[in-house]
């Protein structure tokens, strides 16, 4: 997948959630809900705002001319799976052996591994301080 493909992906993501998102306030304010339900929306609502938060912070990355594309490519589908998950991923380092570049988690201290040719996590799925973090303090 090239860059452009990569982008438009992401921001038809970030149309999604954000139809999930003001969706799930509306029902909520409009609190004739049973609880289950209530619970559910507010799951919705929290996971759909992170989501466009990292979404946005990821489009907001403009490429320059010479930057390698594969590897551009596969640093934004790191970062936006990362994202998805909820890690909080710090900025890429590159390796020493000079083979790629890697990321490490924030919260949870996993790391993701990229070069123009492969890509390698070894997160988790749902990074754990960040799911009990937001349920926790939030709500
Ligand atoms: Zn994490």
């Amino acid at each position: 997948m090239d860059t452009q493909a990569v982008k438009d992906k992401f921001k038809r993501m970030r149309a999604a959630y954000q139809h999930l998102f003001l969706g799930s306030l509306e029902l909520l304010e409009l609190d004739a809900l049973f609880w289950t339900e209530k619970l559910l929306l507010k799951l919705v609502y929290l996971l759909s705002q992170k989501r466009i938060q990292g979404l946005n912070a990821l489009l907001s990355h403009e490429l320059t001319e010479d930057e390698n594309i594969n590897l551009r490519a596969n640093m934004l589908e790191a970062q936006a799976s990362a994202a998805l998950g909820g890690h909080q991923l710090g900025e890429w380092e590159e390796l020493e052996d000079n083979e790629g570049f890697q990321a490490t988690c924030s919260a949870c201290g996993g790391s993701l591994f990229v070069s123009d040719s492969t890509l390698y996590s070894i997160l988790a799925d749902t990074c754990p301080a960040q799911t009990r973090g937001s349920l926790d303090n939030e709500w």
